[in-house]
């Protein structure tokens, strides 16, 4: 008998999963880590056999999408097998798409090897154009070696996706920078609004700015015409008529985006969350580990799927130095 599609309570297919390959990263971007981070043991970190037989009793059970993020993805050691493991998903067929989200710090090195496997498009995160404050937001990021590699990502022929996350008083004197440098390079963009994950020692509030605002002054200068793309996503589209690329907004505390919800995320400890803005999660490491038959890693998928929330509560609060969840982007990777 084949085994069940995922379908939730409320009747959403569940067809995308978002693995977070490591919680480490290079970076330390202000809104997303404190400087003094804490990452998980590795001892409880699963190996990449583990996260590649999780993400097969997904793709049996009806995904289409993988999405590998992190933290930063390709600091994980050995990444690049499991990338060329899991494409053997989308030669079959299984799969429509595999597919990562970077902070492009190791693309330069990496860039060729995932064309060859396969990976045709990709997210890259840049929220400046300016080195000094590309330093200051990412405390130990290097600029060129992150326009390096994009330029060798573009050349290799991979498909790239901007995301900027929107910082008032940080990078929004250089939106249409950003927008007119996709453009020169053929790259689609999407901003950002800043979510409560994580205590980062910080207000989040102090720097939040609510993408309607973005987009009421972006459209004094760029002809923006609602697109008819659909990622399924939270994100919304307008073709820029300037540039012949697209611009995407993702709000998810200006606007709901949950109706439409088709994916779950697994952390590199194999806990699965249903949704980005909810606590609960469900452990997939033991039922993997106990079963070598893969029923009882089947059966907990089912049974998550079953609880998925119907959707998120997040509020970035200005007056509480608190985030919504004490649990950071880097481990379930957005
Ligand atoms: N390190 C990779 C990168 O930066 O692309 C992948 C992981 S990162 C957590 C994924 C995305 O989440 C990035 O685009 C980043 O800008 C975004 N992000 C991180 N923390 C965020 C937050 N608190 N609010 C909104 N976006 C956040
Ligand atoms: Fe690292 Fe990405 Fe978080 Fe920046 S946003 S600290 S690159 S995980």
């Amino acid at each position: 008998m084949p085994n069940p599609l995922l379908i939730d309570p409320f009747g959403r297919k569940i067809t995308y999963l978002r693995i977070s390959v490591t919680d480490r990263c290079d970076f330390r971007c202000s809104y997303c880590m404190a400087e003094d981070m804490t990452f998980l043991p590795r001892s409880e970190v699963l190996d990449l056999e583990e996260l590649d037989q999780i993400a097969s009793a997904f793709i049996e059970r009806g995904v289409k999408k993988i999405r590998l993020t992190g933290g930063e993805p390709l600091v994980r050691r050995g990444v690049m097998g499991l990338v060329k493991s899991l494409s053997r998903h989308c030669q079959s067929g299984a799969l429509d798409e595999l597919t990562l989200t970077t902070n492009a710090s190791q693309l330069y090195r990496y860039s060729d090897e995932l064309a060859e496997a396969g990976i045709s498009r990709i997210n890259v995160s840049l929220d400046t154009l300016k080195p000094e404050t590309f330093k200051r937001l990412t405390k130990n990021g290097d600029h060129e070696k992150v326009m390096q590699g994009i330029g060798a990502a573009k050349k290799a022929g991979i498909k790239i996706k901007i995301n900027t996350v929107a910082l008032k008083g940080i990078n929004d004197g250089e939106f249409n920078d950003i927008i007119n440098w996709c453009g020169d390079n053929g790259f689609d963009m999407t901003f950002i609004e800043t979510m409560p994950l994580g205590d980062i020692g910080e207000l989040r509030a102090d720097h939040h700015l609510p993408l309607d605002q973005v987009r009421g002054e972006l459209e004094k200068k760029w002809s923006l015409s609602q697109s008819s793309h659909n990622s399924g996503g939270p994100s919304k589209y307008f073709d820029i008529g300037e540039t012949k690329t697209r611009l995407g907004f993702i709000t998810p505390l200006s606007e709901h985006f949950c109706d439409t919800c088709n994916r779950v995320r697994l952390t590199c400890t194999g806990k699965l969350y249903m949704c980005l803005g909810q606590d609960s999660a469900v452990d997939l490491r033991e039922p993997l580990r106990s079963d070598p038959t893969g029923k009882a890693l089947g059966q907990a998928i089912e049974k998550a799927i079953s609880l998925k929330p119907l959707g998120h509560n997040f509020e970035i609060n200005s007056g509480e130095n608190k985030p919504a969840l004490s649990r950071y982007m880097s481990v379930t990777g957005g």
